[in-house]
């Protein structure tokens, strides 16, 4: 008998504002050599400016929203689908993306009813070594951090640098990062570059190596606070602790000309880092980049998704809401990398097999066979006070 090849199907991402699209042509040799065929929904690449020939030339189908649909047998996407995509998918087939399933459980619900198995790139054990060319987290948080130093310096009626000209010195900028994860560790390394002189802050100890290596000063607050949680994520600190430590981050605020905050607690509203207070005491051409900002509130007070503001006293608060989509063909050529990569480790014989007892399967398939499988996603969806 033989099989049919397995339709990966590229979709055109809808989301206002995405420009990222899940594959790029460069990465269809990988899957048709594991005997998969592509199709490329029309205009998938155009935000990122990669034309449908290119695609083409690469050995793809280019085909219409509705073929893509109907004869893929799974969907490559960069964010998950919008209320009209998700009624085109149907039973069998499986969707892979940026899901978000812990802030939209009632879209994996959705999915499973309709037997559509939902695979979440956002769910991949990130201290799995083996894992890494599939974080997808880490490679789009590396974009948004290169992408915010340039929009801060863009925005700074100064230079980055030390520069000695004949028209005299200009001083060199000082630049301070609020969480030193991958964005961060990014954001210093870009910032090192343009020639500022940074430091940065995390409340986690290990970060100080990290920053240091990158020629960043690492800032010790007066109280010590170890916020290490499990993953090498950050713990929520107590009331405390908040206290402490923004007393101690004010005083350091005053005297930065760029804060670019990245601060996230998994689960959790982002820190409030930069009070209004912080933001009033600083230098009128001052600038913020707050890129922990989104409808649920950012790391700066004053910050409004999506948005700049310009205080009265002359600070420019930027909150920009998806930066990696603000470099698309770099953003989307790592993120190709990541998910073909989920996707080869799922594929057995050029067709998809899901192992359960395989542990990046186990954290990525959503829902599957009809049901949601994701425990943390089950939890969200039991009733309170009902069985999990
Ligand atoms: P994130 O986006 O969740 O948070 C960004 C940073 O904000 C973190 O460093 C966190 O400690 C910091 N933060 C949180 N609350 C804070 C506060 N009140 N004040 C100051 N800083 C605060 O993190 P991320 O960038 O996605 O990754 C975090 C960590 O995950 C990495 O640094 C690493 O340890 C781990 N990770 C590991 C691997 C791996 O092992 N392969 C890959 C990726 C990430």
């Amino acid at each position: 008998m033989t099989v049919m090849p397995m339709k990966v199907g590229v979709a055109r991402e809808t989301a206002a504002g995405e420009r990222r699209v899940a594959l790029v042509p460069e990465a269809l040799g990988k899957l048709t050599a594991a005997g998969l065929e592509v199709l490329v929904e029309a205009g998938a690449g155009a935000g990122a400016l990669i034309p449908d020939q290119a695609f083409a030339d690469a050995g793809a189908s280019i085909v219409s929203t509705a073929d893509l649909y109907a004869a893929s047998d799974v969907i490559l996407r960069v964010q998950k689908p919008s209320a009209d995509e998700v009624t085109r998918l149907r039973s069998g087939q499986t969707v892979i993306g940026l899901l978000t399933p812990l802030l939209d459980a009632g879209l994996m619900d959705t999915l499973a009813t309709a037997g559509v198995t939902a695979v979440s790139l956002d769910a991949i054990p990130r201290t799995l070594s083996r894992a890494q060319t599939m974080d997808a987290l880490s490679s789009q948080a590396n974009t948004g951090g290169y992408k915010a130093v340039l929009i801060a310096a863009n925005a700074y009626g100064r230079y980055f640098p030390l520069l000695t000209t004949a028209a005299g010195t200009a001083k060199p900028a000082n630049v301070l990062i609020l969480g030193i994860g991958v964005a961060g560790l990014q954001a210093i390394g870009t910032a090192r570059r343009l020639g500022a002189v940074v430091s940065a802050y995390d409340v986690r100890p290990e970060t100080a190596e990290q920053a240091q290596s990158l020629g960043a000063k690492f800032v010790r607050l007066k109280t010590a606070i170890d916020a290490t949680g499990a993953g090498g994520y950050a713990r929520e600190l107590t009331a405390e602790e908040r206290a402490a430590q923004q007393a101690d981050l004010n005083e350091v605020i005053a005297s930065q000309d760029v804060v670019i905050t990245t601060a996230q607690v998994p689960g959790r509203k982002p820190p409030r880092l930069v009070t209004a207070d912080a933001v009033h005491a600083m230098r009128p051409g001052s600038v913020i980049v707050d890129m922990a900002a989104s409808a649920l509130g950012g790391n700066c007070e004053l910050s409004q998704a999506g948005e700049t503001v310009v205080t009265e006293n002359g600070v420019t608060i930027i909150a920009p809401e998806n930066l990696p989509a603000s470099m698309p063909l770099s953003a989307s050529q790592f993120y190709a990398r990541n998910i073909s990569s989920l996707l080869l480790n799922m594929v057995k014989d050029g067709q998809l097999t899901f192992d359960f007892e395989e542990e990046v399967t186990r954290a990525t398939v959503i829902a599957h066979g009809g049901a949601v499988v994701s425990e943390p996603v089950q939890k969200l969806l039991a009733p309170a006070g009902g069985p999990a």
